[in-house]
């Protein structure tokens, strides 16, 4: 017999700890149809029956405010699991429970898997879970995910459940008589229309409806013939208005609450020593009103110095071995297309992705500390008051800087956001981190322009960028993404000593996507790219850079970018800039002819060609603002999933870097520059 099991539960409960350790190497990792949140699957065998495992997204809640909730309920309830297991954390009891309690209102065999129950041991609290199976009628299992232990338990009664050699009867929570009342008029009139009693257990639609599930609501309306249901739905809101004068939402939640704290009287005991935990006391100083912020700060830094600093000794080995490749195979290679090929298209572009890969590395393995150990929650709620400025949440401040360094993995990094709402707007607006690349723009105009005011002129370019931030960040979730904020309690889960294993596991997961991802259409993008620069062929060579495609595209934008005082060649170069920001020196060095990437002489061209100093502003503003680099378009597509919002960014950003240039060249013209 083959048997499906959904692994469910609270982010960092375990689950992927238990689904790794049951299945081992024998997965699958994709992504749920249509949305960017990752799919893992895997398989065994145990006692001759195939047993498949999905890794469920982690979640608080099975109500419709998160995509993962989503993803996690529809699961549940369409692909109709043979066993359901709720991985809980049994430290942690309380707030666990409240996703337990309504998985067991979802009508599939459920097994509670009280896993961490050495942390829970550890902190002295016993559960009886004897009591806990009997009072809730689910079986109930105790794990440790990290060494192991009752895995074969669990597997014993996955096979018991799903042979129904062993009965998960989940008691249903009493509403109180007013709330139960509607729930039985509603049921009455579920149960008259097939469609919606063979798809939903009716109970459960029935509170999910008095909840106000929008999901559901848009569901159940797009079903003929519920014309009924919803009519009673009407009439139910309204007499629960009536008589206890709050929405029904909160009552519902309310009696869960009611329900949990009950069952816990009952089979939790905590020994009076040491109640005030090791982690109470760490954030006592963690999340302190005075040392908290300097202490984050330090954080920070350390992240970005593990980042930035460490890995340029890495960046620079694969530099130099790209470097060398590119010498061998010029020197061996008859000069032509394919040498020109295969060293300025492929070696270059995946060269390009390459030597980030010690960055991105570091990178996650310094937010994988961050994540696992329990401070990225500390850094969100130390920030959360400055974000909520800009409509976000605390969370939303990691991702944006990171932006600093580079917008990919920045992009990517919004991945630990709760909402889709917070995830689109961090990605909109983290284009305006000034990332790295955009850093040697500034190096190269502020010192032939600005001498002696260099830091402070790039200085001045940065917090442009913040500021501009701050103020797309307000109007975006004003305007753009009208979704209401849902608010949500910024948990503090307790900290954890995470394992080498578990960390290396985390980081090598994110840069396997971003190296899969990434890697192949960087590859075909660079290809295009380099086409672009080496047609059209002139007598069988490369043309010179402003007769090639991309030159004549850059002199097509020439009219484009008169009015901000560029001439054609800072167009060109903007435009091949699209590539990646660094690329903009790189080709004014081609294009002013400079020998050798010298920045001297090059500054020398730039002041000869009769550029202005308020162009010299314009140009950096624009820079600093215009297009995301091809690889940050590429990370907003897949992470949002939808190609209107790279489209969007790319408008925006295009729209607003010719405005502010506008405005600033002809200032700088007015005031004498
Ligand atoms: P998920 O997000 O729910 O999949 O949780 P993970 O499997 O990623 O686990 C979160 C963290 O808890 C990791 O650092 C694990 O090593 C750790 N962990 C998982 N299970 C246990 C356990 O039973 N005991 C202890 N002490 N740590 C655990
Ligand atoms: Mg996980």
């Amino acid at each position: 017999m083959e048997i499906t099991v959904a692994l469910t539960g609270n982010p960092n409960a375990g689950k992927t700890t238990i689904f790794n350790a049951l299945t081992g190497a024998r997965q699958k990792v994709g992504n749920w149809p249509g949305v960017t949140v990752e799919k893992k699957e895997g398989s065994l065998v145990y006692r001759g029956h195939t047993i498949r495992i999905v890794d469920l997204p982690g979640i608080y809640s099975l109500t419709a405010y998160s995509i993962e909730e989503i993803i996690a309920r529809d699961f549940i309830l369409e692909d109709r699991p043979d066993v359901v297991v709720d991985v809980i954390d049994a430290s942690n009891l309380e707030r666990n429970l409240y996703l337990a309690v309504q998985l067991m209102e979802l009508g599939r065999p459920l097994i509670f898997a009280l896993n961490m129950i050495d942390v829970a041991k550890a902190r002295g609290i016993i559960i009886d879970t004897e009591l806990l199976s009997r009072l809730l009628g689910v079986p109930v299992v105790t794990t440790v995910g990290t060494k192991g232990l009752g895995l074969d338990e669990l597997l014993e009664t996955i096979v018991a459940v799903a042979e129904g050699r062993l009965k998960s009867r989940p008691v249903s929570i009493n509403y109180g008589p007013e709330v139960e009342r509607e729930i039985r008029a509603l049921v009455e009139e579920i149960e008259k229309i097939p469609a919606l009693r063979e798809k939903y257990p009716p109970r459960w639609l029935a509170i999910k409806l008095l909840e106000n599930d929008r999901e559901i609501l848009k569901k159940v309306s797009s079903i003929p013939g519920t014309e009924k249901v919803l009519e009673q739905l009407k009439r139910s809101e309204t007499r629960l208005r009536e008589l206890l004068d709050d929405t029904p939402e909160a009552i519902i939640a309310e009696a869960r609450y009611g329900f949990i704290a009950g069952a816990l009287r009952e089979v939790v005991r905590v020994s009076p020593i040491d109640r005030r935990t090791l982690s109470d006391r760490i954030d006592d100083i963690v999340t302190h009103r005075f040392l908290g912020f300097p202490i984050f700060i330090l954080a920070m830094y350390a992240l970005f110095y593990l980042t930035f600093t460490l890995a340029a000794y890495p960046v620079a080995a694969i530099e130099y071995g790209v470097d060398l490749l590119a010498r061998v195979l010029s020197a061996r290679l008859p000069d032509g297309l394919l040498k020109e090929l295969l060293i300025d298209g492929i070696i270059g572009g995946v060269g390009g992705v390459l030597v980030f890969l010690p960055n991105i590395l570091l990178l996650f393995l310094g937010i994988s500390i961050f994540e696992d150990t329990g401070y990225l929650a500390r850094a969100a709620f130390i920030m959360d008051r400055v974000m909520h400025f800009l409509g976000l949440h605390g969370k939303s401040f990691i991702p944006l800087l990171m932006g600093f360094g580079c917008n990919v993995p920045a992009i990517m990094a919004t991945r630990t956001l709760e909402t889709k709402r917070d995830r689109i707007l961090t990605i909109l607006i983290n284009p305006l981190m000034s990332c790295s690349a955009r850093l040697p723009v500034y190096v190269l105009f502020a010192g032939a322009f600005f001498p002696g005011q260099e830091s402070r002129v790039i200085f001045g370019i940065y917090a442009l960028g913040i500021i501009l931030a701050m103020l797309l960040g307000k109007l975006f979730s004003r305007v753009l993404i009208k979704e209401e904020d849902t608010p949500f309690v910024l948990e503090l889960p307790p900290y954890r000593m995470p394992t080498l294993r578990s960390l290396l596991l985390h980081m090598w997961e994110k840069t396997k996507v971003y190296l899969q991802k990434m890697g192949g259409v960087i590859l075909i993008c660079s290809v295009i790219l380099w086409a672009l620069t080496a047609f059209p062929r002139v007598n069988g060579q490369a043309p010179p850079i402003e007769e090639s495609y991309i030159g004549r595209l850059g002199q097509a934008l020439a009219p484009v970018v008169e009015p901000l005082g560029f001439d054609w060649r800072l167009g060109v170069s903007l435009a091949t800039g699209f590539v990646a920001k660094e690329v903009v020196v790189s080709s004014l060095g081609v294009l002013y002819q400079v020998k050798d990437d010298d920045v001297h002489s090059l500054r020398e061209r730039l002041r000869e060609a009769g550029l202005s100093r308020s162009t010299a502003l314009a140009f950096m503003v624009f820079v600093l603002v215009y297009i995301p680099c091809i690889a940050t378009v590429l990370a907003i597509w897949r992470e949002t999933g939808a190609l209107k919002w790279p489209a969007f960014c790319i408008a925006y950003e295009l729209i607003l870097a010719w405005v502010l240039a506008f405005i600033i060249y002809r200032l700088g013209l007015l005031l004498g520059f």
